[in-house]
């Protein structure tokens, strides 16, 4: 029986998110647990597998699986899981395909300590990278990173901290880690950090996260974000930083505001559901249209549709509901089914649509194949006309740091004109938000973000043909 998953970013037409880290130590702390709840709030971004390690100061005990953290762990797993240190993971794959053996965290034991490692992004130079550790049982550029690191504390002594001061620099790319050994913690961004990471504090313990509310889950007060090229280690309590880097520019995710980031965590010290209002405002100043109503494709779309109802003046309606209780299934819908397989997911509500002029509002869109099926369904449910808004601008560049678009040539807007697409798409109008408009609502300057997807500017040197199963193929 072939897979497919509702929850599926690809059947979403979504970006597959590339994982979530995080990281706990405390003194007598449940840290296993609270890593749960960590992993929980950061369930959005990656739904494949879930992993915790945890230290009792002696050993390391890692338990992962295939599922979401709910399904992986229970109350029996988590007592079997002591200890004042963890990591945890939670990952959709971007390098390896879903399977067990590249579930994380990622463990390494090597005589006289051992450590583990999360990993939220992408290396770009896998290849080089796998040719200089060897022949290896590595899937994942995750593990390569783990090995290498691994090899450099195979000298008796060696810290953590000094063992990464030495391999960090190696890595190219997108990565944020947590890694620990037996009794230091430690969260790393790359130098461009292009993934997020933050730093809080509970009581007496340090906790450190992929996204502000795991902070909130737990109740602990958030205190700064990790830095670009940031490595902040704590050991016995205490907080340390180094930057192992050479200096580069800061080149945040700019998809983190417009998607992958949960509405209610702050970046760059905006609050993610306030930015994406206001890139809805911005487009209905931007382009605006004639229409009836204002229908958010729920939920991604919905703070945009907020803005833009607010802006234009066209009333907000909740044209469009959402089925909260498909969940993540394995069953293969038939061939029929999968062909209007958006309706198992949305179905549009006649009695607010019909007769009416209708702007469709959404975040995105990569392959188009959701949007094009929500268009049809808008028009039979009796829109007289159906006006997409879309608060970024055409998504026609890969990512190469971590987020799954698949290759060009799965990309919608991809040598395609506006006007082509609202063709395929069958829409009356079309319009995506302007960069610089973007940008402006994101509070942030067009320094500080990567765009490359939107841009075709990539901050780094990128592999040409890589795809994730690179190191699959190779083995
Ligand atoms: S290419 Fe796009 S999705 Fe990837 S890191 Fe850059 S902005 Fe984010």
């Amino acid at each position: 029986m072939s897979e497919y998953a509702l929850e599926d970013p690809t059947f979403l037409d979504r970006p597959g998110e590339a994982c979530g880290v995080f990281g706990v130590s405390g003194d007598d702390i449940e840290a296993a647990r609270l890593t749960y709840f960590g992993l929980f709030a950061l369930q959005h971004r990656g739904q494949e597998s879930a992993g915790i390690s945890v230290s009792d100061g002696e050993n390391i005990t890692v338990y992962k699986d295939l599922g979401l953290v709910a399904q992986v762990f229970d109350e029996t797993v988590l007592a079997g899981l002591p200890g004042n240190l963890a990591i945890g993971h939670i990952r959709y794959s971007t390098t390896g395909s879903n399977s067990w053996e590249n579930s994380q965290p990622v463990f390494r034991h090597f005589g006289w300590n051992a450590i583990a490692l999360s990993h939220n992004g992408n290396l770009t130079n896998t290849a080089e990278l796998a040719q200089a550790t060897g022949p290896l049982a590595a899937t994942t550029d995750s593990e390569l990173m783990a090995e290498a690191i691994a090899r450099e504390m195979t000298e008796e002594g060696m810290s953590l901290p000094d063992a990464l001061s030495r391999t960090l620099p190696s890595f190219e790319g997108a990565f944020t880690l947590t890694v620990m050994d037996t009794t230091t913690l430690v969260g790393v961004r790359d130098p461009h950090g292009f993934r997020p990471l933050c730093l809080g504090r509970l009581d007496d313990s340090w906790v450190i996260a992929s996204e502000t509310a795991a902070l909130d889950i737990l109740g602990a007060e958030f205190v700064r974000q990790v830095a670009p090229g940031e490595m902040v280690i704590i050991n016995d309590g205490v907080l340390t930083s180094r930057f192992p880097f050479d200096p580069a520019e800061s080149r945040l995710c700019i998809f983190e505001f417009v998607y992958f980031a949960r509405p209610d965590s702050t970046l760059l010290g905006q609050t993610i559901h306030k930015a994406r209002q206001r890139m809805g405002r911005r487009l209905a100043i931007q382009a605006p249209i004639e229409a009836d109503i204002t229908v958010p494709v729920p939920e991604s779309g919905i703070p945009a549709a907020q803005g833009f109802s607010e802006a234009s003046g066209i009333p907000y309606v909740d044209g469009l509901v959402k089925n909260r209780y498909v969940g993540r299934t394995f069953i293969q819908p038939a061939q029929s089914m999968r062909e209007r397989g958006v309706r198992m997911k949305l179905n549009a509500m006649r009695g607010v649509i019909e007769g009416k002029r209708v702007v469709l509002v959404d975040d995105s869109i990569v392959r188009g194949s959701t949007t094009k099926q929500l268009v049809a369904m808008v028009r039979e449910a009796g829109a007289r006309e159906v006006h997409l808004r879309i608060s970024s601008p055409p998504y026609r560049w890969p990512c190469f740091y971590g987020m799954d678009t698949g290759d060009r040539s799965t990309l919608l807007a991809a040598g395609r004109s506006v006007d082509a697409i609202a063709e395929h798409l069958k829409a009356d109008s079309l319009a995506y938000l302007d960069l610089d408009h973007l940008i402006e609502a994101t509070g942030g300057d067009a320094d500080t973000f990567c765009t490359a997807c939107l841009s075709g500017n990539y901050p780094t040197d990128v592999p040409v043909t890589d795809g994730k199963f690179l190191l699959e193929r190779s083995k």
